[in-house]
């Protein structure tokens, strides 16, 4: 039934084979750019101190078992979830016109909005996201039907935002387009729009009438901020926005591993939103179902206990200035190095760029050749993960960029 022209050699996911090599590199000084996930100054994975103190209390509850969770998740992750996108007094929250569902994580959420996009959407079923965008995005679609395009996001000249590109594109995008908005550091690129551009995108979707999906992997992780964060996101509620939107706990509280995530829609105010929200979240309870009957617990009971508790809400905040913080300095780090090596080209995009990634601007051969060379280990585009680098290791990296940009 499956011969290789039934059923081909897929090509093996190229952020995992960069893991794969980097594992098998037997080299001291390797490092690790590739992956997305947060590092301490000793380049360890870093548990957040709160994580620990909330799995503390977990473990000492009496009360807690294995049961399923329900369909739509634990009812106290999920609310205060929402409280933390669109704000405790969002019009939305306080009118009934949102739903929130529990998801695996971040990739969950998108997936889930794009089935329910793909069984309910009548407007013009193309998603359009932003050219470049995790690699992800494309396929979480397309496996469900719904093609991609993408619109310009990434500038390479000024290695800041093609906001001319991007609206261009937006206007000229068929009325009723699906559009996937990054809502803060923005992955692969760290490029984001200011609130004045992100007012303007949010008019020019309104003019044409297309339906924003919000993916949010990074909350706090941009500004260390969680409110500051969440302000693109706000506005386009605040302007009565119909909106669906992903939002993933894997980075902001190092849960990679655990899948805690959430989905949300929001419907626009007016007669019939409450009613409107609650055929969606019925459909959504039966798209949970078939996929994946009710979602895992022990990520989302640490990420609840956080966000109900306000003396631990507040130690999370620290704790992500704490990460935050460290990639800002490693951004400032870096940036001075290569200017002090006379490194040729620009590097203020360094310190300009936001959140977890950089994209240094160098090519494919220069990549590879930081690979072969000094044991380095990036993304073909040239995406850094700061957080791959610290104190220990930049000096190395400084000078194995210098050397191949020379
Ligand atoms: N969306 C974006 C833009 C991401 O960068 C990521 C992770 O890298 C995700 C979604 C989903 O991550 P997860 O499924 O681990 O929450």
């Amino acid at each position: 039934n499956f011969p290789a022209d039934v059923v081909p050699q897929a090509p093996e996911d190229p952020l995992f084979g960069l893991m794969r090599a980097f594992r098998a590199d037997e080299s001291p000084d390797k490092m690790d750019l590739g992956i997305g996930a947060y590092r301490d100054d000793n380049g360890k994975p870093w548990v957040l101190p709160v994580v620990k103190k909330a799995d503390e209390i977990l473990r000492n509850n009496p009360d807690l078992n294995h049961e399923y969770a329900p369909i739509a998740g634990i009812q106290a992750f999920t609310s205060k979830s929402a409280e933390l996108m669109f704000g405790a007094d969002s019009p939305a929250l306080k009118e009934g016109r949102a739903t929130s569902i529990q998801t695996i994580s971040g990739t969950g959420a998108v997936h889930l909005g794009a089935l329910f996009l793909a069984k309910f959407y009548k407007g013009n079923r193309t998603v359009y996201v932003s050219n470049p965008t995790w690699a992800n995005h494309h396929q979480i679609f397309n496996n469900v039907g719904l093609p991609t395009a993408q619109y310009p996001y990434f500038d390479k000249k000024t290695k800041g935002l093609d906001f001319e590109g991007m609206t261009q594109a937006l206007r000229e995008a068929p009325d009723r387009s699906v559009v996937l908005l990054h809502p803060c550091a923005h992955n692969p690129t760290g490029v984001d729009p200011t609130l004045d551009q992100w007012k303007e995108l949010a008019a020019i979707i309104r003019q044409k009438n297309h339906f924003p999906f919000f993916d949010s992997a990074y909350q706090g992780f941009a500004s260390g901020n969680l409110v500051r964060d969440a302000a693109a996101v706000r506005y386009f509620v605040e302007q009565g926005f119909e909106l669906l939107l992903a939002q993933s706990f894997a980075k902001n509280f190092g849960l990679y591993g655990e899948r805690a995530g959430c989905f949300h829609a929001i419907t626009s105010p007016g007669p019939g939103a409450a009613e409107t929200i609650a055929r969606i979240a019925s459909q959504l309870a039966i798209l949970q179902r078939s996929e994946i009957s009710n979602p895992p617990l022990y990520g989302a009971r640490i990420a609840s206990t956080v966000l109900n508790d306000p003396k631990l809400f507040a130690e999370w905040e620290e704790n992500l200035a704490t990460m935050s913080g460290r990639i800002i300095s490693m951004r400032k780090a870096l940036r001075s190095k290569l200017e002090e090596l006379g490194t040729p080209g620009t590097w203020n995009h360094i310190t300009d760029q936001i959140g977890m990634f950089s994209f240094t601007g160098l090519t494919e051969e220069q990549v590879l050749r930081l690979r072969n060379e000094a044991h380095v280990y990036m993304t073909k585009n040239g995406r850094i993960s700061m957080a791959g680098l610290n104190t220990k290791n930049i000096d190395y990296f400084a000078k194995a960029v210098h050397k191949v940009v020379t």
